[in-house]
């Protein structure tokens, strides 16, 4: 049977995925991670074009980081990537390697959720929260395979729900979510205690955590705090079948993920609170996504 290929176009990595359907599941033709090619549709296509060989490509898809138009594939605007503002990837690689099979651009957030929702911790489940912990936080809700955008494309932002916290936002705003859990953040407030020069990340606090630094585990026990008020606000207003935590942060998992499922359960009350789980794809979400998007699952 022929393979579909999923191009997850990251900002230092770009990770290569060809699966093929088997039966129910899609079962993996081979994958590789190579470092991003930068600047040009020409690039990508060299290496697209050495993975791929021989090999028929009945559909591919491509995720961007930042900002897409979906309806047109078009980048409104990458932060990462600036070359890519204004193009339109999948038009550019097909355009340049025409026997790849038609293609489409997926927004990188979506395409990870979407594969973890389809093939990853959620499956099984038709009603699925993915709230991702990366440098950000981000989320995304997914009804019988499908994101529920929302009336104007934005919902699942729950990074950005008010805690009351002080701290400035990346959105503008004070003292959202994500400024407690966010891994900017805590790299921030942790360069803020320790008084090096940073810029430290998550892994560093987990690190001293776990190290013994009650500094650490304090400042983590508050995020965990934070995310569990965060998810008891989305269960009672959304009533989600399955909650799951991926990104980066979440790796940590004694020290985030687990403390935050005890916090949301002894915070309960009404609630009808679902299971909470740790994403399992990993770092090859997004070309998941880029390959359960292609248009291939219904293809030849
Ligand atoms: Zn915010």
């Amino acid at each position: 049977m022929t393979a579909v290929l999923g191009i997850d176009y990251g900002g230092t990595r770009t990770k290569l995925l060809l699966a093929r359907r088997a039966g129910e599941e899609w079962e993996v033709v081979r994958q590789d991670s190579v470092a991003t090619a930068s600047g040009s549709v020409v690039a990508i296509v060299d290496e697209v074009r050495s993975f791929v060989g021989a090999d028929p490509v009945a559909a591919f898809g491509i995720t961007v980081p930042g900002v897409l138009d979906e309806a047109t594939g078009t980048v409104v605007r990458s932060t990462n990537l600036p070359w890519l503002d204004a193009t339109r990837p999948a038009d550019d690689v097909r355009a340049a390697f025409p026997t790849l099979g038609p293609g489409v651009a997926v927004q990188d957030g979506s395409a990870a959720a979407l594969a973890e929702a389809t093939l990853g911790a959620g499956h099984g489940h038709r009603d699925v929260f993915v709230v991702t912990l990366g440098t950000g936080v981000a989320g995304a809700h997914l009804i019988d395979g499908g994101i529920r955008a929302g009336a104007h494309g934005a919902a699942g932002e729950i990074g950005h729900v008010a805690t009351g916290g002080v701290l400035r936002c990346s959105c503008g705003g004070v003292g959202c979510l994500e400024t407690f859990i966010g891994g900017r953040n805590l790299g921030m407030r942790w360069d803020a205690v320790v008084g090096t020069g940073g810029p430290s990340g998550a892994r560093e606090v987990v690190e001293a955590a776990d190290a013994g630094d009650g500094r650490a585990a304090a400042m983590l026990d508050e995020a965990t705090g934070m995310l569990a008020q965060g998810l008891l606000g989305l269960v009672a207003t959304v009533d989600p079948g399955v909650i799951v935590l991926g990104g980066g942060v979440a790796q940590a998992h004694e020290r985030i993920v687990a403390p935050t499922v005890a916090k949301v359960a002894a915070g309960a009350t009404f609630h009808a609170v679902p299971p909470i789980l740790p994403a399992r794809l990993g770092a090859w979400a997004g070309a998941w996504g880029a390959v359960l998007r292609s248009g291939g699952l219904d293809g030849p």
